[in-house]
């Protein structure tokens, strides 16, 4: 285990050389603590990698952190969003009234982001119940899992596919799309540097979130893309990793390989435990089965929720290699080893 996690009040704006700042913008109430907020400095002015969590403090964060960066965010010229959680998306919407600034992110985030402002939240509840339901968990989880929902981002002006370039005169700044944590999951090579950005996909010290929405789809395979990205970013050689959590590190491709082979091994260890089973078993048995970073039992219905969503990846990346079959029964759909 690493330990040079340190939390936000120990964090500041910092210069990273080469008209690159680093801005933390805390996370208010999350153990994650903050996101690091990019500012690419360029003559056509400046562009930022992601904005932080829609929240007043955080605003205020960002505002005074490009401050000191010497950057007015009435300047800023637009934001690239990695992806479209709240952590990363959220405050685009504010910068852009602020300053006019254009918002990118990939097409596939993009159909999202237009779906999610589109559902009501009535829709919204009954979808993740009904999901929740066929994967197995009980009323009460049910209930807590579906009682919150976070405002969800503001639509981007532009879509960005895979090898475009980012508008930021007179720099080169390429997207390399790696779908995994979400379907339209970037990381940005700045080529005249060395410097890759890679949002939550490589991570130095914890491994993002990865996960099948609703459980029990099987005409998708995040993990399989996932870990197909983690390859792509290590085919780019070492470079200077500005990662949106934790800190900045050197060796991308590294550790984009250790990520690989910590689900290597999560897949292997998921096929012996159902090789120890007698009959298929429901998401949420299979979830219960797993290891995770607390016992289950301690894990709260939302916490579950999501550990409920990485188990099903797994399943749904086995289920690919062919080691895994599904049996989808009148109410649950449950899973096996297959003979
Ligand atoms: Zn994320």
């Amino acid at each position: 285990m690493k330990t040079r996690r340190r939390p936000y009040s120990e964090q500041r704006p910092t210069d990273l050389g080469g008209g690159v700042w680093s801005v933390p913008v805390p996370i208010p109430g999350n153990p994650l603590g903050y996101t690091l907020v990019y500012a690419i400095e360029s003559p056509g002015g400046p562009v930022l990698v992601d904005a932080g969590w829609n929240h007043p403090d955080a605003w205020l964060a960002l505002r005074d952190g490009l401050d000191s960066a010497g950057i007015g965010v009435r300047e800023v010229r637009g934001v690239v969003v990695t992806h479209f959680h709240p952590d990363h998306a959220g405050l685009a919407g504010q910068v852009r009234e602020e300053s006019g600034a254009w918002i990118a992110m990939h097409e596939a985030d993009a159909a999202l982001v237009r779906l999610m402002n589109e559902l009501q939240d009535r829709e919204h509840r009954s979808f993740q119940a009904d999901m929740l339901r066929r994967a197995g968990a009980d009323a009460s989880e049910v209930e807590e899992v579906t009682a919150q929902r976070p405002r969800p981002p503001a639509p981007p002006d532009r879509e960005l596919h895979d090898g475009d370039l980012v508008d930021l005169p007179g720099r080169e700044l390429r997207v390399v799309w790696t779908p995994g944590h979400t379907p339209g999951h970037v990381c940005l090579h700045l080529r005249d540097a060395d410097r890759l950005f890679t949002g939550d996909h490589v991570l130095p010290g914890i491994t993002p979130h990865v996960g099948v929405y609703p459980y029990d789809r099987d005409d998708v395979d995040p993990l399989g893309d996932f870990m197909a990205s983690l390859e792509k970013v290590a085919e780019l050689g070492e470079l200077e990793t500005l990662p949106a959590h934790e800190w900045t590190f050197p060796g991308s491709a590294d550790r984009a390989m250790e990520i690989h082979a910590h689900h290597e091994e999560k897949l292997l260890a998921l096929a012996s435990l159902l090789a120890r089973e007698h009959e298929p078993l429901t998401i949420w048995e299979v979830a219960g089965r797993m290891t995770w970073n607390r016992p289950w039992a301690e894990l709260s219905p939302t916490m579950r929720g999501m550990a409920a969503g990485e188990a099903a990846a797994h399943l749904r990346a086995l289920e690919v290699r062919g080691v895994v079959r599904r049996t989808a029964g009148p109410d649950r759909v449950r899973f096996a080893l297959r003979p």
